[in-house]
């Protein structure tokens, strides 16, 4: 038996991350019961979208995080990013940062200068994920992997690859630290083929549709799309119903009461109130605009 989908979800709603990115959130949402994402915090999704050229750089301002990680995914042109701290760097086509805010960095993220003079097809993804109680005053710090640095699992007949960005797969690993038990895989399939996933039970499961058309069971489902997976069963079989790239996220909850709010992920009422004062003195560095 193969788990079964739970829901699909098409982008609908979008609004804007400062001017340069036009995002749904997948969740949080009305959909989505947030605490069984948990980790996740939020899954924000730019499909591609045609930015017209611009001599002023597309970009979301200089602002705080605290308490959890951001995750950017760039699938068409690039994402550059500057911090407080000194640390800056652009991410391009199949290239991942993986950035632990930990106890706290002020950053930009931006169009790079190249892509804004020159516009285009813009995709890409941001996802959040939160820190156990323990580690979420750790050290800020960046993992940036390129797409040559992914471990790659190549799938029988040049079918198609599972890149492994974080997690295992068939015992191909990224060595990258994650805090949690997260899998995350970015996944070519050709038309036709397939590949199969397993996760535990009580692991959850979901996917995004980047490119192409799939088939799981019996039903299809087109570019953009989200799919949640119920936890029924351990097995996956995705089908290229064209050629496909699929982001896949398979994670075990960590069950620590979670407070949201804006730019902060903690656990109490009380340390988001620490966050904002810290911020509002500064603590968090500078950066000018
Ligand atoms: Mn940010």
């Amino acid at each position: 038996m193969n788990r079964a989908i739970e829901k699909v979800i098409q982008p609908s709603e979008f609004h804007m991350v400062g001017d340069g990115f036009r995002v749904h959130s997948f969740f949080p949402s009305q959909e989505i019961d947030s605490s069984r994402m948990s980790p996740f915090v939020l899954f924000d999704y730019n499909p591609k979208f045609h930015f017209s050229p611009t001599m002023v750089e597309r970009w979301v301002g200089p602002h705080p995080h605290r308490g959890f990680e951001t995750v950017t995914i760039a699938f068409e042109w690039s994402v550059s990013h500057h911090d407080s701290s000194g640390h800056s760097g652009t991410i391009y086509p199949g290239d991942v940062q993986w950035m632990t805010a930990g106890s706290g960095v002020l950053h930009k993220e931006y169009h790079e200068k190249k892509f804004s003079e020159k516009g285009g097809i813009f995709q890409m993804t941001q996802i959040w994920v939160n820190l156990p109680k323990k580690d979420k005053m750790s050290q800020p710090k960046y993992q940036a992997i390129t797409w040559e640095q992914r471990w790659i699992y190549k799938l029988e007949n040049k079918s198609g690859e599972v890149q492994v960005i974080a997690g295992e797969y068939k015992w191909t690993k990224w060595p990258a630290s994650t805090f949690s038990p997260i899998e995350m895989y970015d996944i070519k399939l050709n038309e036709w083929w397939k590949v199969d996933l397993f996760f535990p039970k009580n692991h959850n499961v979901c996917l995004l549709i980047l490119d192409g058309e799939i088939q799981i069971e019996n039903e299809k489902i087109k570019e953009d799309s989200f799919v949640l997976f119920s936890n029924n069963a351990e097995d996956i079989v995705i089908e290229g119903v064209k050629k496909s790239t699929i982001l896949v996220l398979a994670w075990e909850p960590i069950g620590e009461p979670m407070v949201h709010y804006g730019p902060f992920v903690m656990n109490e009422e009380s340390e988001i109130r620490e966050a904002m004062d810290d911020f509002r003195r500064g603590k968090f560095g500078e950066l000018e605009n």
